[in-house]
């Protein structure tokens, strides 16, 4: 008998001692539950100090209450689960940028796949912030606003013991003199589940807003990246690698791999390594010297250890005076971080990428160049850093029109459970429905983006009168209506952290060549933009607020035929919107100082094409011309192409580069309508680039690293996702 959908939805309650939850089925919550907490430790641990999900933009529980609501007698619980999903706040403010979109986009790849995983992160109740952009001011951070109880699948673990109390947790902590604290946690967990509801990964986030919690540790972890002091960022790092293994271990959960997302969490190496000193106390009267000891320690632990570098910038890499962070760690601790985290270029600090590379069983970068680089950063570790190109998550980032035009043709059966699926979109190159269908698909998605920004503008005008705020578009201060964007415009499309060396200026370096051109081929463009620059990063604020300052100017030099546009509050929801409404997606680092870069693959996912430096996954996925275009210096990596100071950006070399090529790619726009290249690419992108670029494809490689026993028909599965690239030639 085929259950009714209402049914189906009611079978996802689940009553369990550390809660109720809701999206699963009592048998696949066990299922999960067991596989994790199983005796041999099958499973892996994956830490992450950031985990994208604000506003989550996918979420298969709401999408199944949405098409099956509940009806008729229903449980009290029931209704509150189905109200919560519907209406709740899709939100966890605690990424970023790439680094936690990308662990968000794995775990849910994860679930997919069906893999023995759980992740550890903490829970800022500050979240990252708030970004309101004005024209004179720039950028202002605010403080986010959220309330983790209010959020649907993220649930306050509760004590087995004591149903009534939340789990508390006691994570070690050391003031100056060796004085010891306990600090203790609660655990919100976040349910990933699956795209079909029949698997979960627990997200575990450790929330230190508790009384007892010293203040200024609970201070110190409110907000992700409070770069205020050296001291609040070594406590946050520490509060995440030193919670990991009592949080996995209150639930019975002995991982055999840990994998670090970056370098933050590697504590927890500290911690095993002390832990291992102390086990093998006896056999220090055997002779070996303390430091042998704590080698050999550190050579077991690097047995557990799997370690992703992000990027080859310094910023991303954690160091910190020796004098300091010796105040809130144990002696033991110490001892380790001095032999193992000692940086010989900068001996009274402690280098947290340097512990990461030596303690570990295998490293990898996160696309092939990033790879050549990490060999050239760090050369004693080149023979063991291996390339696994960073995917996203083709569930979270294909639009809702493109879906449906996915879902009617026979050639992309089961794209939703398999991205490798896309192959076969080369084989409707010639069809004409699809390829007319892709091209209604892209128009609406375009209207959808177009439609958002002028209300926008709008919004923005009619606020102006109200607040203090000038708006930070010009379009918004000019009153005529005849301003309103118009979506058949070539729009392109841009928007990432604005970290100087992504250099979000570049296009405009000679803007008197760019109007001139533009005026020359007298086509119209729209340039939008949007991202956050962290709030300590002055230079990044100082691009930002130089972006808003050219509006004008360019509007005017060009006789209004070009508008930079800035969307404020860079999301999830406005990154979707973008990478599926604008009609190629622009990306311009410093080469090779973008490790990967995801944006241009969620374009990509869309079939929208990417005019792009040669840098991170890019140079994997140009093939040559079929999927978009390439700009910019290409010369071999260097130790010094790693430079980030202004005058070794390239920006006079690249933009150059851009202006020649403009030209070509508006007139290949306008030639027709979307036209006939134009779509081409589209489906190129597809054909070549989702098959490689999605997590799926990622999380099987990093099984290959994983050493986990999963039952034949997964192994068969995956491997499957496996043989459709290879990051590591
Ligand atoms: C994808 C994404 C990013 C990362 O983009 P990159 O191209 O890797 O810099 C950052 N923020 C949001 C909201 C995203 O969706």
């Amino acid at each position: 008998m085929i259950a009714t959908s209402t049914q189906l939805t009611e079978s996802l309650l689940v009553t369990h001692k550390l809660g109720n939850f809701f999206g699963v089925s009592r048998k696949v919550f066990e299922q999960v539950w067991n596989s994790l907490t199983h005796p041999e430790g099958n499973c892996v641990a994956y830490i992450s100090m950031e985990i994208g999900a604000d506003p989550d933009v996918y979420s298969p529980i709401a999408d199944l209450l949405k098409v099956s609501p509940l009806a008729g007698q229903i449980s009290e619980q029931h209704r509150f689960f189905d109200s919560k999903f519907r209406e709740g706040p899709q939100k966890i403010p605690n990424y970023s940028g790439g680094l936690g979109i990308l662990a968000g986009d794995t775990l849910k790849s994860f679930a997919d796949c069906h893999l023995p995983v759980i992740a550890v992160s903490l829970l800022y109740r500050k979240g990252y912030f708030a970004q309101v952009v004005d024209s004179n001011l720039g950028q202002i951070s605010q403080v986010v606003d959220w309330h983790p109880e209010e959020v649907p699948g993220l649930y306050l673990l509760k004590d087995p013991e004591k149903p009534e109390r939340p789990l508390i947790i006691e994570i070690p902590f050391f003031t100056r003199n060796q004085k010891e604290h306990i600090v203790p946690a609660q655990i919100w967990m976040k349910m990933e589940v699956s795209h079909n509801l029949d698997y979960f990964i627990p997200e575990l986030l450790l929330d230190f807003d508790l009384p007892e919690t010293p203040a200024f540790i609970k201070s110190a972890v409110s907000q992700l990246y409070n770069a205020e002091s050296s001291m609040i960022k070594a406590i946050q790092r520490r509060m995440l690698g030193a919670g990991i293994l009592p949080a996995l271990r209150a639930l019975g959960i002995s991982p055999k791999t840990f994998h670090l997302n970056e370098q933050h969490g590697v504590v927890l190496a500290t911690q095993l390594i002390a832990e291992q000193l102390h086990n093998n106390y006896i056999e220090q009267t055997t002779g070996k010297s303390y430091k042998d000891q704590i080698l050999t320690a550190a050579n077991d632990v690097a047995k557990m250890l799997v370690y992703t570098i992000h990027t080859p910038v310094k910023a991303g890499h954690d160091r910190f005076s020796k004098l300091l962070y010796s105040e809130i760690c144990s002696s033991a601790c110490k001892d380790v971080l001095d032999i193992l985290a000692q940086d010989d270029e900068h001996p009274e600090e402690y280098n947290f990428t340097n512990m990461a590379m030596r303690v570990n069983r295998s490293a990898n970068s996160v696309s092939r160049l990033h790879r050549d680089v990490t060999h050239k950063q760090f050369p004693d570790f080149a023979h063991k850093i291996s390339a696994i190109t960073n995917g996203v998550h083709h569930l979270t980032w294909i639009s809702e029109n493109r879906s449906s035009v996915f879902d009617t043709f026979p050639e992309l059966e089961n794209w939703r459970s398999n991205p490798g699926v896309f192959r076969n979109a080369a084989r409707l190159k010639n069809n004409a429905t699809f390829r007319s269908d892709l091209y209604n698909a892209w128009k609406k998605d375009s209207a959808i983006l177009i439609q958002y920004i002028n209300t926008m503008l709008k919004k923005h005008r009619l606020q102006m009168a109200e607040t203090w705020i000038d708006p930070p578009n010009f379009l918004s201060t000019i009153s005529d209506s005849a301003t309103e964007l118009q979506p058949d415009v070539f729009t392109v499309g841009f928007a990432r952290r604005f970290s100087t060396y992504k250099r979000a200026d570049l296009i405009f370096h000679d803007l008197d060549m760019l109007c001139r051109i533009i005026v020359d081929c007298g086509y119209p463009i729209n340039l939008v933009f949007a991202g956050k620059a962290h709030p300590a990063d002055e230079p990044g604020k100082n691009v930002l607020k130089y972006l808003l300052s050219l509006q004008q100017k360019l509007h005017e030099k060009s006789n209004g035929l070009a508008n930079l546009i800035f969307i404020p509050g860079y999301d999830m929801e406005v990154a979707k919107m973008l990478v599926s409404g604008v009609h190629a997606w622009l990306n311009c680092p410093k080469r090779p100082l973008e490790a990967s870069g995801t944006s241009g693959m969620k374009a990509a996912m869309n079939g929208v094409p990417n005019i792009s430096i040669m840098d991170g996954w890019w140079v994997e996925g140009y093939h040559n011309g079929s999927t978009g275009w390439k700009f910019g210096h290409e010369g071999p990596i260097e130790s010094s192409s790693l430079n980030e100071s202004r005058e070794e950006l390239l920006y006079f070399e690249d933009s150059s580069s851009f202006y020649t090529l403009l030209p070509n790619v508006l007139t290949e726009f306008y030639s027709a309508e979307l036209s006939n290249d134009f779509i081409d690419k589209s489906i190129m992108n597809l054909s070549l680039n989702v098959p490689i670029f999605n997590t799926h494809r990622m999380a099987a490689e990093y099984l290959q690293r994983y050493d986990l026993v999963l039952q034949e028909h997964q192994m068969a599965e995956m491997a499957g996702y496996a043989k459709l690239y290879s990051s590591d030639i």
